[in-house]
């Protein structure tokens, strides 16, 4: 060969080589490209944070701190706030299911409604749910920590994914602490009826608190918290009229003023609607069964079921009537994306 032909020879071999290496280039393009180029033809609603299990949200720890959270390590925190941890771990198993249930429904993308503009959900307990950070944890248990967090770990972990769902979507599981031996139908509380939020039995009876007030201190609260209720004598201005069948107020007459036990309990800061009150000289004492709302899952009353042998499905299925355990995840399968919670 000439030295004109090896020259060319070279040329046309590195220009293949070129070329070839080009092409293998091309073929590593990075993952997030690819989804770059999906996305237009995607669905409305992005489909990613399920399909991979890593369902993320925008927690508010406090007003101006938003963390970015993986679903199921927030829940580790929720339980941990949520429950003592020295509850029977078919209890923290199902309140594991109950806070993951309650979690999607304020996220927007599974027809949820977000805390905030700005997080989906929030850690104030008398808003969202409770939450405690691993420093907190770690701070409240001492010694105990690592026994505790295996616990609470392990109740998520057993339980990863588990949503409550009735007639196929996702359920309002909402869920309080005692109540007092009998739970309460969703609409004496919020106003709204749920099929799965009825009153059912539970057996956690032992929740009892007493508050007394003088006569006087009572007469000037309540006067206070009802304006127009102008109470002269409590002995006559003050009477309950009607219970709900789970022993809650439903109405009392305060002067007059007809207000609901729910009020009541607002306005005295009670623990719970099941109240009653007797008097003794110049005081009044008031006497509450249970704590909290009454509505859902009673977080006493799973443990008490779970120490006679319950598992967390059964004691999740006697507090929300008519669901049904599923899994997300088989949820979101490429086969199934067009189920009821992609509905915008
Ligand atoms: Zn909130």
């Amino acid at each position: 060969m000439s030295k004109r032909g090896k020259l060319k020879f070279i040329l046309i071999v590195s220009l293949i080589v070129l070329v070839i290496v080009f092409l293998s280039r091309c073929n590593e393009q990075p993952i997030e490209n690819i989804q770059l180029i999906l996305k237009p033809t995607a669905p409305q609603i992005s489909l990613y944070p399920y399909i991979d299990e890593e369902v993320t949200l925008r927690v508010a720890i406090s007003n101006d701190s938003i963390e970015e959270m993986a679903l199921e390590e927030y829940l580790i925190g929720v339980v941990a706030a949520e429950m003592p941890v020295s509850f029977e771990m078919e209890a923290l198993k199902a309140q594991a299911v109950a806070a993951r249930t309650f979690t999607l429904r304020h996220i927007p993308a599974f027809s949820g409604t977000p805390c905030s503009s700005r997080a989906d959900i929030c850690t104030n307990s008398s808003c969202c749910q409770a939450w405690r950070s691993e420093s907190d944890m770690k701070k409240n248990w001492g010694d105990s920590y690592d026994d505790n967090a295996a616990r609470i770990e392990n109740a998520v972990a057993a339980t990863t994914g588990m949503v409550i769902t009735y007639e196929g979507e996702l359920i309002e599981a909402l869920y309080h602490s005692s109540s007092g031996g009998f739970t309460e139908y969703a609409q004496n509380v919020f106003a709204h009826a749920k099929p799965y939020l009825v009153g059912v039995s539970s057996p956690d009876t032992d929740y009892e608190k007493s508050y007394t007030f003088t006569i006087d201190e009572l007469t000037e609260k309540l006067n206070n918290a009802f304006k127009g209720a102008s109470i002269t004598s409590l002995k006559t201005d003050l009477a309950i009229l009607s219970r709900y069948e789970s022993g809650r107020v439903e109405s009392v007459r305060i002067g007059k003023k007809i207000v609901s036990g729910r009020e009541l309990r607002q306005a005295l800061n009670l623990s719970s609607a099941a109240f009653s009150y007797r008097y003794d000289g110049k005081n009044i004492i008031i006497t509450t069964k249970g704590f909290g709302h009454g509505v859902g899952m009673s977080q006493y009353g799973a443990n008490a079921f779970a120490e006679n042998g319950y598992t967390y499905d059964e004691i999740l299925k006697h507090y929300y009537k008519g669901v049904s355990l599923i899994d997300l995840n088989t949820l979101f399968d490429a086969v199934n994306v067009s189920n009821n919670f992609f509905v915008p």
